[in-house]
């Protein structure tokens, strides 16, 4: 997309089957952590993960920079981000992914000083946004990408009344496929009321 100088899909985790865990465990010689080379362990992460991390297969750079995104609702186009309202239901209405825009970037560390702070100031514009429009009892921003290996955000409304007290959200791990979509009155509701208010 033009004017976009960063990375490349939320609803949250696209394909998020299987991804980050090994179908078969195997025997690895030795693993380097730090300083420290350490032998003789099992390797537990799928033996692509590295490969994804560098952007293979990557879903949310292949989806380009759409409106709707597995029926996620973009509120806010930034410069190097996009955010989508989920219509899947996981119990935290508001809840929204901010996806890295202009390429593949698996973690903040990875960008420019300059980037990575455009990329958290355009996540404070969303969250706001959905604070004054929600009106929860916490808002959540979780970074995670461990199964999709590509740099996003989850802004999570919390609220008093929800399932998870005292824990991060279990919705959040629910995985896409299960998850039953949102009613279409309250999703198109607030995706127009969220998109005036992000303008
Ligand atoms: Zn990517």
């Amino acid at each position: 997309m033009a004017g976009r100088s960063l990375i490349c899909r939320t609803g949250e985790e696209p394909a998020a089957q299987a991804v980050g865990r090994c179908t078969e465990r195997r025997r690895t010689p030795s693993v380097r952590r730090g300083d420290a080379t350490v032998a003789d362990v099992t390797r537990t992460w799928d033996a692509d993960w590295e490969q994804r991390k560098a952007g293979k297969g990557c879903p949310m750079c292949s989806e380009g920079s759409p409106d709707d995104t597995y029926g996620n609702a973009r509120i806010d186009a930034g410069r190097v981000s996009d955010a989508y309202l989920v219509r899947g239901d996981i119990g935290q209405p508001g809840y929204t992914i901010v996806i890295g825009r202009g390429g593949h970037i698996a973690d903040l560390t990875e960008l420019s000083d300059a980037d990575a702070t455009t990329y958290l100031r355009e996540i404070l514009k969303v969250a706001r946004a959905l604070e004054a429009h929600y009106r929860p009892a916490k808002l959540n921003l979780e970074m995670l990408g461990h199964v999709v290996a590509h740099l996003h955000a989850h802004p999570v409304p919390r609220y008093v009344t929800d399932d998870s007290p005292g824990e991060s959200s279990k919705g959040l791990m629910q995985p896409d496929p299960r998850r039953k979509p949102i009613a279409d009155d309250v999703f198109h509701r607030d995706v127009a009321a969220l998109r005036v208010a992000l303008k």
